[in-house]
């Protein structure tokens, strides 16, 4: 079994969509990135390629690159399994922590497994994701920007 560990912040802005875990969740304030800033998304690849030791996101997936600008991040996600499969590493379980003041996001994040546990070729069980506020501390807890942490199990599948 090998660990990996990712970690991805954004900013919120006024009357900007915001997507985590692959859904859009309704929000007075977005997260602003040259994706679509899926925040939880983004740590998730951090976390599967740092088990792999295959770098980070910023090194496959450039924000310099017109050709990831607004595009979903479900689609980095299963170009991470792809290089992962390359590897020949399966995810053993994910555990991941969305810290953000507002709105609730608990009712979302059944949904958000559903999404991302196909994605991630684990069932529903495997895949933890939990929310905390920042209690109205910082610049998260002023709403100013949004964070999430992952951890993960990767294993070679043969
Ligand atoms: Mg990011």
């Amino acid at each position: 079994m090998r660990i990996g560990f990712g970690v991805d912040v954004h900013r919120l802005e006024e009357n900007k969509p915001l997507y985590i875990g692959g859904i859009e969740i309704p929000s007075s304030k977005g997260a602003v990135g040259h994706s679509d800033a899926d925040v939880l998304i983004h740590a998730i690849c951090d976390a599967l390629l740092g088990a792999a030791n295959l770098g980070d996101i910023g090194f496959h997936f450039s924000d310099q690159d017109p050709k990831y600008k607004g595009i979903d991040s479900k689609i980095l996600l299963r170009n991470v399994m792809v290089l992962l499969k390359d590897k020949s590493y399966k995810i053993g379980n994910i555990d991941a922590t969305v810290v953000l003041e507002s709105p609730k996001l608990n009712p979302h994040i059944p949904k958000m497994k559903g999404v991302l546990a196909e994605i991630l070729e684990i069932e529903i069980d495997d895949i933890s994701i939990k929310a905390t506020t920042h209690e109205s501390v910082d610049s998260f807890g002023h709403q100013e920007a949004i964070k999430s942490y992952c951890v993960c199990l990767i294993s070679r599948s043969a």
